[in-house]
């Protein structure tokens, strides 16, 4: 998720693999329909990492696990 710190400046957006992230009406949203915290890409958010506020954590109502996360990839991208 992007909390409020968010300063618009849109650097996490290309970043993500599942194009999970857009401008929202005050500030950027991920869907967390779409988000798989990067996994299988990567092992570490890439929003997370590019993000200069450090605005892109982890949202707690949406804990999934490993296997959860790699199957919703899977699901995404028609594998
Ligand atoms: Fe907002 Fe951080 Fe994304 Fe920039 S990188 S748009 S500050 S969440």
């Amino acid at each position: 998720m992007i909390t409020e710190e968010c300063i618009n400046c849109g650097a996490c957006e290309p970043e993500c693999p599942n194009q999970a992230i857009e401008a929202g009406d005050e500030i950027y949203v991920i869907d967390a329909e779409k988000c798989t915290e990067c996994i299988p890409v990567y092992e570490e958010s890439q929003c997370a990492a590019v993000c200069p506020v450090d605005a892109c954590v982890p949202d707690p109502n949406h804990k999934e696990s490993r296997e959860e996360l790699e199957e919703k990839y899977k699901a995404l991208h028609g594998e």
